[in-house]
């Protein structure tokens, strides 16, 4: 019931593009206000004005309040730094995606730069701990809030050249269990995701920019949308208060 969502803050990171600008489509059409989080700031400003019309469209009272943040999940100063960039009445956070993410490259052990290793470390699980840290102080003071972490199929099944990927997103599901544990007495509730492929920038990214190579990876199979996964987002964040979907592994029909 997407009622539940009108007028709660929802903070999601990685939201310039892919399944974060999706996800911040749906919430803004079901009336939640927005902190939307990225480095990139003109893709920033193209999801701003598209929640805002979505918000219009759906006529939906209540919500309607978005606020897009510059903002490098790795850089534990911008993160420390965020609340300077958000208005007051948005600081309380009900429901938090993290979703920034990515995958660079495909090579074998013994041949991955260091670069690739640590930015895919500091972002994918250090910047997702350093995140949920900041609102976990305050999720526990207002004893409510609901994590979202976005892990994936790689967190699951290991593949041959996705090492260090596949390593960020175990640490991922790790951190998800631990942290749900954690709070079991408290009402705050944890959530992994784990798509299969969903076609999105994220493989023009682990391409390096190579988009022939990048769609020849949906070769045979009808690959999920940014769409698909945002409603299953959406639909986590909509259950009654006493649910908490502890982990949802999401693959387009045709991928074993
Ligand atoms: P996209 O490449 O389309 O989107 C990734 C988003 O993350 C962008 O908005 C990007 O914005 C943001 N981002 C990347 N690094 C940082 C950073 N350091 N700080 C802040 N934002 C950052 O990929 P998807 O939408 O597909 O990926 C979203 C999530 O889903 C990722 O965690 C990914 O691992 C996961 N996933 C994706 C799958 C797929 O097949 N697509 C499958 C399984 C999981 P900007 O560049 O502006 O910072």
């Amino acid at each position: 019931n997407s009622s539940r969502l009108v007028g709660k803050n929802v903070l999601i990171t990685g939201a310039s593009g892919g399944i974060g600008a999706a996800t911040a489509i749906l919430f803004a059409k079901a009336g939640s206000n927005l902190i939307l989080l990225a480095r990139r700031t003109d893709a920033l400003k193209a999801v701003v004005d598209a929640v805002t019309s979505a918000h219009q469209e759906s006529q939906v009272q209540g919500g309607g309040k978005f606020v897009a943040v510059q903002l490098d999940v790795s850089d534990k100063a911008q993160v420390a730094a965020l609340w300077d960039k958000v208005p007051k009445e948005l600081r309380n956070i009900d429901v938090l995606v993290n979703n920034a993410g990515f995958v660079l490259g495909m090579e074998r052990v013994g041949d991955i730069a260091d670069a690739d290793i640590e930015s895919m470390f500091a972002t994918n699980v250090l910047g997702l701990i350093s995140i949920t840290q900041l609102l976990m102080r305050d999720f526990k003071a207002r004893r409510s809030g609901h994590v979202i972490n976005i892990g994936s199929i790689a967190g699951r099944e290991p593949y041959a050249g996705g090492s260090i990927y596949c390593a960020t997103k175990h640490a991922v599901n790790a951190f998800n269990g631990s942290l749900m544990r954690e709070l079991v007495d408290t009402p705050i509730r944890v959530t992994e995701i784990q798509p299969g492929m969903v076609e999105t920038e994220f493989s023009v990214v682990r391409f390096r920019g190579d988009k022939a190579a990048a769609s020849k990876v949906y070769d045979g199979l009808q690959p999920l949308t940014a769409e698909d996964i945002a409603e299953e987002i959406v639909w986590a964040a909509a259950r009654p208060p006493h649910v908490n979907i502890a982990e949802l592994f999401v693959l387009p029909v045709n991928q074993a």
